[in-house]
């Protein structure tokens, strides 16, 4: 007598089956979009304003 205790987990990106050598995924493929995830929703900065320091003074006083 086996209780279906291994039914209940499902990948969490997928919903397959987790597979007991990927806890809690199903496979290293679903790990690695999880990785992901975490890493760029966590790199998410706030649009910092683009062009700071780049006003190229115009030393253009010599040639008059
Ligand atoms: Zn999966």
């Amino acid at each position: 007598m086996k209780p279906p205790a291994h039914a209940a987990a499902r990948c969490a990106i997928c919903a397959r089956p987790v597979e007991p050598a990927y806890k809690p995924f199903c496979s290293k493929r679903c790990a690695d979009v999880d990785l992901g995830r975490w890493l760029t929703g966590g790199y998410v900065i706030p649009g910092e304003a683009a062009g700071e320091g780049d006003d190229n003074p115009s030393d253009l006083d010599e040639e008059s």
